[in-house]
């Protein structure tokens, strides 16, 4: 579902990603996992085209992003196409960005009403639906500020959920919470996995990323280091800087 051919970018004279490529095929979850700074986010936000690509290629769907081919040419896609194409891939932060003055429901309705051009009734109810597969059934009027960090964030991919995506991209989506609401979180990412969900996760949680994902990435200084089974990136990983890693997250 997603193919990335020798992806680079570059911030003014440093190159953040050197060339990275890797498949994700439909269905399957693969975690990237790497220091601070090695090009994890970066890499996510060009999936999403949040930044331009340097060089290289990614499609979702078969569908090259952010350009179009005319012949041998490639044509930079005008702003409707790429929001086109971002609609289909869902994206959860590691803050939350819900909408503080609108409720629960009306945070997750708003993109499908909006973008989607959903009928509002119909919005509702996919939006209760999904608020109860998340748990929070009975939260669907609150507003963000009277929920828990763990509510927000399962709302927020409630939210992603209504756009009914493709695939998901998460960024640490468990990072900014406090210990005890991890679980919750970990727990919806979980079953919507077992659901059959394209996901692509940045995550420190070592424990999800062996236990739910089909494979692991590792990233250092913006190229993958080592990308397979959990059992080998983090069982018994070949390369040095990996071992290094997984000793100090552990
Ligand atoms: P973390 O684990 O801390 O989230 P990361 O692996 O997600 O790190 P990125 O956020 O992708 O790392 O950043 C990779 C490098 O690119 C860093 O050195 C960062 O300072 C740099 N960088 C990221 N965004 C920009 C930007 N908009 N302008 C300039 N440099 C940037
Ligand atoms: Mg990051």
């Amino acid at each position: 579902l997603v193919v990335a051919a020798d992806v680079r970018k570059r911030f003014g004279s440093v190159e953040v990603l050197k060339g990275i490529s890797l498949q994700v095929a439909k269905g399957e979850v693969l975690s990237i996992i790497g220091p601070s700074g090695s090009g994890k986010s970066t890499f996510l936000r060009c999936i999403n085209q949040l930044e331009r690509l340097d060089g290289g290629a990614i499609f979702v769907g078969g569908e090259l992003i952010g350009y179009r081919r005319v012949g041998d040419k490639l044509h930079e896609l005008v702003d409707a196409e790429i929001a086109r194409q971002r609609r289909s891939i869902g994206m959860v932060f590691q803050r939350f960005n819900l909408f503080p003055h609108l409720t629960v429901t009306e945070n997750i309705t708003e993109g499908p009403v909006q973008v989607l051009r959903e009928r509002p009734g119909e919005a509702r109810d996919h939006a209760h639906a999904l608020l109860e597969r998340v748990g929070l059934g009975e939260k669907r009027d609150a507003y963000p500020s009277e929920l828990s960090g763990g509510q927000q964030q399962r709302v927020a991919i409630a939210r992603a959920l209504a756009m009914r995506p493709k695939l998901i991209l998460f960024d640490e989506p468990t990072s900014a919470l406090d210990p005890e609401l991890v679980g919750e979180v970990l727990t919806v990412m979980r079953d919507l996995a077992a659901s059959g969900m394209t996901m692509i996760v940045v995550t420190h949680e070592l424990g999800f990323a062996r236990d739910v994902c089909q494979r692991v990435a590792f990233m250092d200084r913006g190229q993958i280091v080592e990308i397979g089974e959990p059992r080998h990136v983090l069982g018994q990983p070949t390369q040095k800087r990996t071992q290094e890693f997984i000793s100090m997250v552990r």
